[in-house]
């Protein structure tokens, strides 16, 4: 990559000193490699330096001259912005101006009289090269926007700064702008790149000496001191913005040591997260019950394999009855998975199946889920001489895997049953992202013979236009419709619609966490084929669930007679 200090452009430099022969001794040297402008005061070198400000490579800069001493222009110089980053070099005969001149942003000194001509040369083009590369590197290290570090150079500083303060006590904030997608499309790009201006203008107020960045557009990182409280610091930030524009922030402080800055900015987003859609808190700190919840999910994922070898995972049974008949008849069992962890005790999947599906480990816990209960079902088919269909759940992440559909039939064929006999139930939300792809999956399941019931149903936001589209042979209304239906004066009618649309469908209706006979006798009414729930039975071990299978035979031996 070309770097543009290194072309071969001629840069400029300025020569300002009051005797002629001075000028004419520098232009002289310095005139074979640089454009050389001239300057016998300070007042005209001023002049001279704010026409050609963007192009000026260098000032060699006399002392004492008349009408504006060089002390003074260099002062005028570096006060100003447009200036200040043009490199300066002092000359005179008086030593002890050197340390003064340099203090004032002088960046060299060359003694009167002249040394060398290669001295001189050499001075004027390191400098230049110093201040280029210096240019370049504010550049890349600075967001153009707000003139805060980007993410790289902020870490290796906030790394640098524990090093040399190790005994400093450290906070890290993350602050995001809610909605700021939101601010983006309604008022406008410059709007909004305005908006973040004004906060990166009241954190570096806020925040004086700290490290502050910029990622990801509308989140700020900070790294500073560390503060009991940071509410007067929003409420401050707050009157310095618009109306419509409010930041949330995580803070994770300083109470775990030897965590490196980066992992506490990833915390204090973690906390930052949590009070996303919490408009009355605009603060969350990661604490010390969240760390225990982060050790413990770590520990489970570590554990998961052993647990797996140790036979710690249980799979037990819920029935399912058909109640549109006068009698329910146990019709199928969902399988749900029990982990009887070695120090924890009885881990429920509400705990552990969400912490598995976001690292993928839920495939092999589901396929040995699903080997269980074929081998449990085979056994029951030759011990008892009975067979109920057996549901399993399948995971979205399962529905990616090219091995699903040859895992299923292998499974099946090895416990001889008919691929009828395994319900797999999918979580509605599974067919909204990648809709098109899922449903092929899962239309090739079904061509096998699997029926597939959509788990969860009324969740998932899927539109009409696709539930329509979608291979399904039942449809379970998610328990929070009969949950919420007889709390609220019995206002039936989500089931009513969901029971419409399954008819439209021809496909069977399933109502589970039934708890109640008021829940029976109505969803009866309502034309609900199926329901699983406490009512009938909580799940239960494979033994238990082995009474449900004899009081079946028993009423189909009667039934016989
Ligand atoms: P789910 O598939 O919706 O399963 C139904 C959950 O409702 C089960 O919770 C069940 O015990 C509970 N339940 C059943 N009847 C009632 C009732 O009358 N009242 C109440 N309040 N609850 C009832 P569980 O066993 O804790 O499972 C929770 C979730 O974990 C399941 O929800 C399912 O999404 C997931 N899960 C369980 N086992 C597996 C598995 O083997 N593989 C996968 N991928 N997910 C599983
Ligand atoms: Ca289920
Ligand atoms: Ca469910």
């Amino acid at each position: 990559m070309p770097i543009n200090h290194r072309d071969d452009k001629r840069r400029s430099v300025l020569v300002i000193d009051d005797e002629l022969i001075n000028r004419e001794i520098l232009k002289g040297i310095l005139q074979e490699d640089y454009e050389v402008l001239c300057a016998g005061n300070g007042k005209e070198a001023l002049e001279i330096i704010r026409e050609n400000r963007n192009t000026l490579s260098l000032i060699l800069l006399d002392l004492i001259m008349p009408v504006l001493s060089g002390k003074d222009l260099l002062k005028i110089l570096k006060e100003d912005n447009e200036t200040k980053d043009i490199p300066v070099i002092v000359m005179s005969g008086d030593q002890n101006s050197e340390v003064e001149c340099l203090d004032m942003g002088a960046i060299d000194f060359i003694p009167k009289p002249y040394p060398l001509k290669g001295v001189i040369l050499a001075r004027a083009r390191r400098t230049i090269l110093l201040s280029e590369d210096r240019a370049i590197i504010e550049e890349t290290e600075r967001d153009p926007l707000t003139g805060l570090y980007n993410y790289q150079f902020f870490n290796s500083y906030c790394v640098q700064y524990d090093q040399y303060h190790p005994e400093d006590e450290m906070d890290a904030l993350f602050f995001n702008v809610n909605r700021f997608a939101m601010i983006n499309d309604r008022y406008g790009r410059s709007y909004a790149d305005e908006v973040l201006i004004q906060i990166s203008e009241s954190l570096k107020k806020e925040f004086d000496g700290a490290i502050i960045s910029r990622q990801e557009g509308d989140s700020f990182l900070v790294y500073c001191h560390h503060r009991d409280s940071y509410e007067k610091v929003m409420e401050d930030i707050a009157a310095f913005l618009p109306d419509k524009v409010s930041l949330r922030l995580g803070v994770c402080s300083d109470f775990m040591k030897d965590l490196d800055s980066a992992r506490k900015f990833d915390r204090a987003r973690q906390a930052a997260n949590l009070v996303w859609h919490n408009m009355n808190t605009r603060i969350a700190y990661y604490d010390s019950k969240m760390y225990e919840e982060e050790l413990f999910a770590q520990q489970l994922i570590e554990d998961f394999d052993d647990g797996l070898r140790n036979d710690e995972f249980e799979v037990w049974y819920q029935p399912k009855f058909n109640i549109t008949g006068d009698l329910p008849v146990l019709t199928s069992a969902e399988a749900l998975v029990r982990w009887n962890h070695h120090e924890q005790g009885m881990i429920s999947p509400g705990v552990f199946i969400p912490l598995f599906e976001e690292n993928g480990l839920i495939q092999k816990l589901d396929l040995y889920v699903w080997n269980t209960a074929a081998r449990k079902m085979k056994e029951w088919k030759e011990r008892l001489k009975i067979s109920v269909p057996v549901s399993v759940n399948v995971s979205r992440l399962d529905l990616y895997d090219p091995n699903l559909v040859k895992n299923l039939s292998d499974l099946i064929r090895e416990a001889g049953l008919s691929a009828e006999e395994l319900l797999l139930e999918i979580t509605e939300s599974a067919y909204t992202e990648e809709a098109d792809q899922i449903i092929e999956k899962v239309k090739e399941l079904r061509k096998l013979g699997f029926l597939i019931e959509m788990d969860d149903f009324g969740t998932g936001y899927s539109t009409l236009n696709m539930v329509s589209r979608l291979p399904i042979d039942a449809m379970k209304i998610d328990m929070r419709f009969v949950r919420d239906a007889f709390q609220k004066k019995g206002d039936t009618r989500m089931i009513e619609i969901i029971i419409d649309i399954a008819r439209y469908l021809g496909v069977l209706t399933v109502a589970e966490g039934v708890e109640n006979k008021t829940q029976l006798d109505a969803l009866k009414e309502l034309g609900c084929d199926v329901v699983q729930g406490y009512y009938f039975s909580k799940p239960v071990n494979a033994d238990e669930f082995e009474k449900f299978l004899e009081e079946k035979m028993e009423s189909l031996c009667e039934e016989q007679l």
